[in-house]
């Protein structure tokens, strides 16, 4: 990645990739020693859902150079306060314990905070994926106070710990703005491992190649996060690149497209395979739309037509019976030690 300028996005720029079709047709378009389904020996099958993850919309007011969202603040897709309901409705009539909020900075979605109220008050956890400058901005200022008081986990997206690599991925200046960010939230009792409030970080490589070692990059993190800016948190999560959106946009002018492919493919990992979290995650888009996970959410596959496909008619029998709806971007999960929302998965 060679500027640390960021650049509007896809949708702004009108580039071709801004299709989910184009994406998906130039991954096919690549020799590759073998298909996903062949690697995986069969079809994908959900066991449970254990997370409900609702993507609130791809308004941002970042536009990071990995984005795979596409997000943005030319983005205009936001999830209404009526589907939101749709999404408690469904909540309500399950055990499901947690509700991970991501976007764009779901924060800047106007109901974000009723919803963050009303899923705590059906006694279920809430993960919040923070960008960090969000909190930075005059409107958002109190959001620590605001997490600590719903005890909100927040993870939080952090390419490296050093100023230059996070800044070449997410934007000039956008690396100051997270450490303040990250001492405001240590402020409000955030990752002193004692409070409970759990302050998770996540990485992602700054280059066409795949994460390092999860458990001793977080020995890492932790040791440089306390010298070099006195900050805190619980657990580093290690996350691979998808080859979707601004990303594969990326490796492709880059020309390390097919290279990259190959390392994914050669990388699979079964025991990772086992782990993706397509099978214990159901997936909400910003009109309610219903998928395996995010990256198929921003390639437009939703669940198998065997399941319903919106959350206004959500069956969680039907969802945990599905078969997952698979393509070469999957290879992303299944490398090396596999990755997830969650982190690795091995
Ligand atoms: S990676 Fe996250 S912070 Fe960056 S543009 Fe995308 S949604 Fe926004
Ligand atoms: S990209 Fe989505 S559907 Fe494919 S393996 Fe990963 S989590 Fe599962």
């Amino acid at each position: 990645m060679s500027s640390p300028k960021s650049l509007p996005t896809l949708r702004a720029r009108g580039a071709p990739l801004a299709s989910p079709d184009a994406q998906r047709a130039l991954l096919r378009s690549l020799p590759i020693a073998r298909e996903f389904e062949d690697a995986l020996g069969g079809p994908l099958r959900a066991t449970r859902i254990d997370v409900m993850q609702i993507n609130v919309g791809k308004l941002c007011n970042q536009t990071c150079r990995h984005c795979h969202v596409d997000a943005g603040p030319d983005r205009r897709e936001v999830m209404s306060r009526e589907t939101m309901q749709l999404c408690l409705d469904a909540l309500a009539r399950t055990d499901i314990p947690t509700v991970d909020i991501t976007g764009g900075a779901p924060e800047l979605t106007p109901h974000f905070r009723w919803l963050v109220e009303q899923v705590r008050a059906l006694g279920r956890h809430v993960i919040d994926r923070c960008n960090l400058t969000i909190l930075e901005t005059p409107t958002h200022r109190d959001l620590p106070e605001f997490f600590a008081e719903n005890r909100v986990e927040v993870v939080c997206s952090l390419p490296h710990y050093a100023r230059l690599s996070t800044d070449r991925q997410r934007g000039d200046g956008v690396h100051e703005r997270s450490i303040r960010a990250l001492r405001r939230l240590n402020e409000v009792g955030y990752g002193d491992g004692r409070s409970g409030l759990r302050l998770v970080l996540v990485t992602n490589p700054v280059g066409a190649f795949l994460p390092g070692a999860q458990a001793s990059l977080e020995t890492e993190w932790k040791r440089e996060m306390k010298q070099r800016h006195g900050v805190s948190f619980d657990a580093l999560y290690t996350i691979t690149n998808m080859p979707i959106s601004r990303y594969l946009e990326w490796l492709e002018s880059s020309g390390n497209l097919q290279r990259y492919l190959d390392a994914l493919v050669a990388a699979f990992n079964p025991a990772a395979a086992r782990g993706v979290m397509c099978r214990s995650t159901i997936s909400i888009g910003w009109d309610g739309t219903l998928y395996d996970c995010d990256f198929n959410q921003m390639l437009e596959m939703p669940v198998h037509a065997s399941a319903p496909r919106h959350v206004r008619d959500f069956d969680r029998g039907l969802l945990e019976a599905r078969t997952i709806e698979l393509d070469r971007h999957c290879f992303g999960c299944t490398a090396g030690a596999g990755s997830s929302c969650g982190g690795a998965t091995t």
